[in-house]
């Protein structure tokens, strides 16, 4: 796979085009963590589930995963 990569024209690996504007999102100390809005538990926004229009942990909402 990497061999593939490597010799591949640059042209087919690397989009380069204008600088945009980007919005910083500050993800926090480690990865954002967001506390739960049911039980106050930090939990990685990756995990948070929504429930109505509250973020919760994965418990709390019901979900199963
Ligand atoms: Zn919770």
């Amino acid at each position: 796979m990497a061999d593939i990569i490597w010799q591949s024209p640059e042209t087919e690996v690397l989009s380069i085009g204008p600088v945009e504007e980007y919005v910083w999102e500050d993800f926090g100390e480690i990865m954002g963590l967001v506390p739960c809005t049911q039980c106050g538990e930090l939990v990685s926004k990756v995990y948070l589930r929504l429930s109505g229009d509250k973020a919760m942990c994965i418990p709390c909402s019901g979900y199963e995963r």
